[in-house]
């Protein structure tokens, strides 16, 4: 009996492979267009990871939002250039 560790290393590989496969996946634009009593999902394409940087004052986390054009340029008119980050997804 041979031990083959080569085979072990099978699996590892075999995981990455899906974490790529969910990162490829279509994103959609997830920016709330509804009124206060009901949620409604932008649905664009989304192209921008964007950082927000809390401004209201009472040092909330940085958010993350996944965002199509438009809503990133939005966000930018609302919260300023200096308090979001965006990054091409
Ligand atoms: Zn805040
Ligand atoms: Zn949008």
């Amino acid at each position: 009996m041979e031990s083959r560790p080569a085979d072990v290393d099978a699996g590892h590989a075999a995981d990455l492979d899906e974490l790529v496969g969910i990162d490829r996946g279509r994103q959609l634009c997830e920016c709330d267009h509804g009124d206060d009593e009901a949620y409604a999902a932008c649905g664009r394409k989304a192209k921008w990871r964007v950082t927000v940087d809390c401004v209201c004052g009472e040092n909330h986390p940085r958010t993350v939002e996944i965002l199509c054009s438009r809503c990133m340029r939005t966000l930018r008119q609302s919260h300023g250039r200096e308090a979001i980050t965006v990054r091409p997804l």
